[in-house]
């Protein structure tokens, strides 16, 4: 009998120990926790200090299927998110079905893109209080699946701004221009690195005003609307990356990460 009840405290122990290591996140979301309750070893993560605390803050990838992820030698569950969908109709069929010159172009210039993506830089630069980069209209959201002329297409993974053509766009945070470009897909194009794998770029401007290599503070102006490479009217197409993958940005607009880590 003895023997009995020790064997059953021994299964609720382990089990509730097993539980709360238990990490799970969503679909293009983060994760915040303390650092000592995670495992990277040698991966190179974004981390912040928070009353003498560090805080991990992990992309998740954007996914439709429930599924187990590794990230250093954390197993994470990831679970699917319905985002929504978005039909558009374009009808310059060149810039749907695309020619073998333009698909070569824009297969060399999202190589690039993911190049500069994956640098990690070992000093934040962020405050991780992003402010909205455009004074417009949010005018389609993070994560929607997208058809283009009915067609199914990779989901939308960035936030759309309109506003006129010509107006300035402010960078959200401190950073360092690291890439700008013409691209097929992302027009006049300027990514910015605000440190430890924490980057974001500005697509289809009318104008960049910033140089590769320039430090840029927080509101600084860096570009204007536009509507250059693939699109239907001006807007800012703005992608926030962390650890290479693209999150929603809303998630750091408002304080919202400062908020969560003062309520651990
Ligand atoms: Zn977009």
């Amino acid at each position: 009998m003895i023997k009995k009840i020790f064997f059953l405290i021994c299964i609720s122990f382990s089990y509730s120990i097993f539980a709360e290591n238990k990490i799970s996140g969503i679909s293009g979301e983060i994760i915040i926790s303390p650092l000592s309750k995670m495992d990277f070893s040698n991966k190179q993560i974004f981390y912040t200090e928070y009353d003498e605390i560090r805080y991990a803050i992990i992309g998740m990838p954007y996914s439709l299927q429930e599924k187990i992820i590794s990230i250093g030698n954390n197993k994470i569950t990831l679970l699917p998110k319905d985002y929504g969908e978005s039909r558009i109709n374009i009808a310059d069929s060149s810039k749907v079905m695309l020619s073998k010159e333009n698909a070569a172009r824009a297969t060399e210039e999202a190589l690039l893109i993911k190049k500069n993506i994956a640098l990690y830089s070992h000093k934040s630069l962020t405050d991780l209080d992003f402010n909205l980069p455009v004074d417009g209209i949010i005018s389609s959201r993070f994560g929607k699946k997208r058809f283009i002329n009915n067609i199914p297409r990779s989901p939308h993974m960035a936030l759309d701004i309109a506003a006129p053509q010509g107006t300035s766009i402010f960078s959200p945070s401190n950073g360092k221009v690291i890439l700008i470009g013409n691209f097929f897909y992302g027009g006049k194009y300027a990514l910015l690195d605000h440190g430890m794998g924490l980057l974001t770029s500005y697509s289809h401007m009318s104008e960049i005003l910033v140089e590769e290599g320039m430090i840029i503070n927080k509101g600084q102006e860096i570009g204007l609307v536009g509507s250059t490479g693939r699109v239907t009217g001006p807007h800012l197409h703005w992608t926030v990356y962390l650890n290479k993958e693209r999150v929603n940005p809303e998630l750091f607009l408002n304080k919202n990460i400062i908020k969560t880590i003062s309520n651990f």
